[in-house]
C-alpha cells in the first residue's frame, strides 16, 4: 500500500518518541541500578607475550542486577554519557576496581574514561581522592581514553594527561585504528601506551593491509617510548603474529574473557612463570 508523506512523518515520529522513551527508560534504571547497587566491574587479564602470563588487567563494567535482564555496557555507556551518569557510574568503577584490585599488588589496573568524565576540570583531584581513600599506588593505575576525547579539546586533553602523569598514573589511546588521527599526531598527547583495537589487531591473520598497519603502528609506538596492547586476541595464530610484530601485551578471548576477580585469579595465566 501506499504511504501518504504524512503518514510517513507520523510514523517516523513515533518510531523517534519510542528510542526516546526507551533511553529515558534506561536512564531511569541506571540512576536506580546505582543505588540499588546493581552494577559490577569484571576484569580481563592484560598478558606479556613472551611470558604468557598477565601483567594487568581491564576493569569493565557489568550490569548483571538489572530487573529487566542484563545489559551490555555498548547499550547503556553512550546513555550514561547523554544523560551525564557517567560521573557516578564512572566514579563506581574507579573506586571498586582500585578496592579490589588494592591487594594484588603486582598487577596493574586499567580502567576506562569517558570523553564526559575526562571534560570535568575537577577530574584529575577526583582520580587523586579514589587513589587516597583505595590507598591505591597511582603509578599501578592506566587510564584509558579514545581519540575523540583528544581532538574535541586538545588543549584541556593535554593539561589533564599532564596532571594525570604528575599523580603517577599512566594514560592509555584505547581503540587506536578506529579512528582518523595518526599516530604522529597523537604522540604528541605524550600517551603511555596505546590499545589497537580489536578490529584492526584481529585481521593480523587474514589481511595483509591490516597486518602492515598493525606492525608500523607497533614499530612506531615502540620508538617513541609508548607501550603497545593489541586488543581481541581470539586466537594463537593472532597471538604469535602480534607477537613477532614486536607486540609485547596482549589481550582478548585467546587467553581470558572478563571475569569477576576471583575467577581471573583462578586463571593459569596468573602467576604462570
Ligand atoms: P573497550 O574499552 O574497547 O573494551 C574491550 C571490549 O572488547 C570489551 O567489551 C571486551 O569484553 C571485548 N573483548 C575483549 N576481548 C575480546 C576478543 O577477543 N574479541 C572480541 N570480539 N571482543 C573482545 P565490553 O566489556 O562489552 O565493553 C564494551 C565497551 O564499553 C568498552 O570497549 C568500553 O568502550 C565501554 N566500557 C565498558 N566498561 C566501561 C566503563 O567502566 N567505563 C566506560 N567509560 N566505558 C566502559
Ligand atoms: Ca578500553
Ligand atoms: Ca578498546
Ligand atoms: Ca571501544
Amino acid at each position: 500500500s501506499k504511504i501518504t508523506g504524512k503518514a510517513r512523518i507520523t510514523h517516523y515520529d513515533a518510531a523517534l518518541n519510542s528510542a526516546r522513551e526507551r533511553q529515558l527508560m534506561i536512564e531511569n534504571d541506571i540512576r536506580e541500578g546505582l543505588e540499588r547497587e546493581e552494577f559490577d566491574v569484571w576484569y580481563q587479564p592484560i598478558v606479556d607475550a613472551h611470558s604468557q602470563t598477565m601483567i594487568g588487567v581491564e576493569a569493565l563494567a557489568r550490569w548483571p542486577r538489572r530487573p529487566d535482564g542484563e545489559l551490555k555496557p555498548d547499550d547503556f555507556i553512550p546513555i550514561a554519557e547523554t544523560s551525564g551518569l557517567i560521573y557516578a557510574l564512572g566514579q563506581f568503577v574507579l573506586r571498586r576496581a582500585c578496592s579490589d584490585l588494592q591487594q594484588i599488588d603486582t598487577l596493574k589496573l586499567s580502567v576506562n574514561i569517558s570523553p564526559a568524565q575526562f571534560r570535568d576540570p575537577e577530574f584529575e583531584d577526583k582520580v587523586a581522592r579514589v587513589l587516597e581513600t583505595c590507598l591505591f599506588p597511582a603509578h599501578r593505575l592506566q587510564l584509558e581514553v579514545t581519540e575523540t576525547y583528544v581532538l574535541e579539546n586538545p588543549e584541556r586533553a593535554r593539561s589533564a594527561i599532564a596532571n594525570l602523569k604528575a599523580l603517577g598514573t599512566a594514560v592509555a589511546l584505547d581503540d587506536f585504528g578506529t579512528g582518523y588521527s595518526s599516530i604522529g599526531y597523537l604522540r604528541r598527547f605524550n600517551f603511555d601506551t596505546i590499545k589497537i583495537d580489536k578490529s584492526l589487531a584481529g585481521l593480523v591473520d587474514d589481511d595483509v593491509q591490516a597486518s602492515a598497519l598493525v606492525s608500523g603502528t607497533i614499530r612506531i609506538a615502540s620508538a617513541l617510548g609508548m607501550q603497545v596492547v593489541a586488543e581481541g586476541v581470539e586466537n594463537e595464530k593472532q597471538m604469535k603474529l602480534l607477537r613477532q610484530a614486536g607486540c609485547e601485551q596482549l589481550q582478548g578471548y585467546y587467553f581470558s574473557p572478563p571475569l569477576p576477580l576471583n575467577e581471573i585469579l583462578q586463571l593459569p595465566i596468573w602467576r604462570k612463570r
